[in-house]
């Protein structure tokens, strides 16, 4: 058979991003959110796939050009501002495309069989710090036995007992040189620390942004410690009983103390409401977490869940996405330490260590070179890592942990499809 000249450059925009999987494939436009989405039954299926494989840029014959799909394609891709072709007779050769290619000098299999190139200074890794003083909260809620794995979250435990203050004073020291964003103090109701007065002394003499974790019950105790006010103390103050709420009083506290925010933790569509109607008539600083009690799965399916809509209105840089490819930026240069000394990437998962014996340094190297929470991104979990959408979903949640399922979604085939 005579082979066909090919008298064309098929070629696409070096801000388009491909994700090519068994059964469809998007071609993603990052400057404009633009997504469009094919099956692989189809010729952009088999063409895209060509295209990644050859730098963007592959030959089109006088015969292609005619089929009727083909220009579909191209109307398609030409709209969108995703590529084009040109005839070779500007370029006999073929023109050189810039396809997003990611190196990354220190990976980390590399840094493994490498750890001087670490430098000493995986310090730079850690991003924030959750400490729990305690866990005894004396609050008359279930929520608090649990809620610590979805959100951020106060604990109450049976297991009881305080952080042993050695290892409170092991941990500021490891980490007051470093310039992580954030350091989470939570409890149990931390007001019970055995050593409160000595613990806020040694935290106020570090410069990082901290944020102190208390419950709604246990607010007029921020009167009684005028050393806990400062520009570099938030006081995040969490409440789940929404009715029994006193809105004005919180307008107040707010008023007074700009640094107080609220977060309120429900679990149904009444919360929701509620909290709806009075944010319209306070002013107040807040957000709204929801929890996951093991029955209201329609609420989170409402609320929480990503449909088809949001899906399709994700936009993310190039970047973004190569980024949510190699790490978890929600987990990513996080640690959560226990009130036993246990320390954690992510609290579904193991433990890299205890502080007991170990130093903070040593953990972060330990999750970062071979941790498991995080590096976890959906291209290593069923069913995302078949998915097109792998690196425009957010990050895999703690929610999904708790509900051990990788697809809080309503993904349906063929609502995507064109
Ligand atoms: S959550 Fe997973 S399965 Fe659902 S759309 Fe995102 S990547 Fe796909």
């Amino acid at each position: 058979m005579k082979k066909q000249t090919k008298n064309y450059w098929l070629f696409l925009e070096p801000y388009a991003v491909l994700r090519i999987k068994k059964y469809e494939a998007l071609i993603y436009n990052s400057l404009s959110g633009e997504k469009l989405v094919f099956n692989n039954d189809s010729l952009a299926f088999q063409l895209l796939k060509k295209l990644d494989g050859n730098n963007y840029v592959v030959g089109i014959s006088e015969s292609q050009l005619r089929n009727k799909d083909f220009q579909s394609f191209l109307e398609l891709i030409k709209k969108f501002f995703l590529g084009d072709i040109v005839s070779k007779k500007l370029s006999d050769n073929k023109p050189f495309q810039f396809s997003p290619e990611y190196n990354i000098q220190n990976n980390r299999k590399r840094l493994r069989m490498n750890k001087d190139l670490l430098n000493y200074n995986i310090i730079q890794y850690l991003r924030g710090v959750s400490v729990y003083l305690n866990t005894s909260l004396e609050v008359d809620s279930e929520i608090y036995l649990d809620a610590y794995k979805q959100f951020t979250c106060l604990r109450d435990e049976d297991k009881k007992g305080d952080l042993s203050f050695e290892i409170l004073v092991k941990l500021i020291s490891g980490i007051e040189h470093s310039s992580i964003g954030y350091l989470n103090i939570l409890g149990g109701n931390i007001f019970n620390y055995y050593r409160f007065d000595e613990a806020i002394a040694m935290l106020n003499n570090i410069p990082h942004q901290k944020n102190y974790y208390i419950h709604y019950n246990f607010i007029e105790n921020l009167k009684n410690h005028p050393c806990l006010i400062s520009e570099q103390n938030n006081f995040i103050v969490q409440i789940e009983d929404i009715k029994a709420v006193n809105f004005p009083e919180l307008t107040c506290f707010q008023e007074k103390n700009k640094n107080i925010h609220y977060q309120f933790i429900i679990q149904d569509k009444d919360e929701l409401s509620v909290l709806i109607d009075q944010n319209e008539k306070h002013n107040l600083k807040n957000n709204i977490i929801p929890y996951y009690n093991g029955k209201n799965v329609s609420f989170f399916s409402k609320n929480v869940f990503l449909d088809k809509k949001d899906i399709l209105e994700i936009q993310e840089t190039s970047f973004d996405m190569y980024l949510k490819s190699v790490l978890n930026p929600f987990d990513f240069g996080k640690l959560y330490v226990l009130n036993d000394g246990s320390v954690y990437g992510n609290l579904h998962d193991k433990s890299v260590g205890n502080l007991t014996d170990a130093e903070i340094l040593g953990l972060i190297e330990k999750e970062f070179l071979n941790g498991s929470s995080w590096f976890k991104t959906r291209s290593r979990v069923k069913p995302c890592r078949n998915c097109i959408f792998d690196t425009l979903c957010p990050p895999i949640s703690n929610y999904e942990y708790t509900f051990k399922s990788y697809n809080l979604c309503y993904k349906q085939k063929s609502t995507y499809v064109n």
